[in-house]
């Protein structure tokens, strides 16, 4: 997608401060971070929103969930960590590329 900001992230065309990066995958950090460790991770191939994922995303998808542990703990989130993924604009979601938030650490806002 030539528009999409997270491609270009992945590219590199926009900087960002990447803390992990695999075949499938890019983490790095969120520019307005809401705690003290807030990451994005991104699957390289774009899909705009999780309910655009279909059947053939799942290993993907798959990878995505089961890689979020260990990037937590490479970030100090030893004693747990909270994702969340916002889907379309009643989900509040406002860059168009699938994208799994990891937030922990202090400053962790509230959501209970
Ligand atoms: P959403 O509301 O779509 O779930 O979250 C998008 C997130 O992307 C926001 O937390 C926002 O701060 C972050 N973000 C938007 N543009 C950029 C950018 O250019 N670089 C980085 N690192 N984060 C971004
Ligand atoms: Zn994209």
């Amino acid at each position: 997608m030539d528009d999409c900001i997270f491609c270009k992230i992945i590219a590199g065309e926009i900087p960002s401060s990447r803390v992990y990066e695999d075949e499938l995958i890019y983490v790095f950090k969120d520019i307005n971070p809401k705690a003290s460790v807030h990451l994005l991770v991104i699957p390289k191939q774009h899909i705009a929103r999780l309910d655009h994922a279909t059947q053939e995303h799942a290993s993907l998808i798959a990878h995505m969930m089961l890689s979020l542990p260990k990037i937590a703990e490479s970030q100090g989130l030893d004693n747990g960590f909270r994702t969340i993924i916002n889907t379309g604009p009643g989900g509040g979601q406002e860059v168009d590329h699938l994208h799994i938030h990891i937030l922990g650490g202090a400053k962790m806002p509230g959501f209970n």
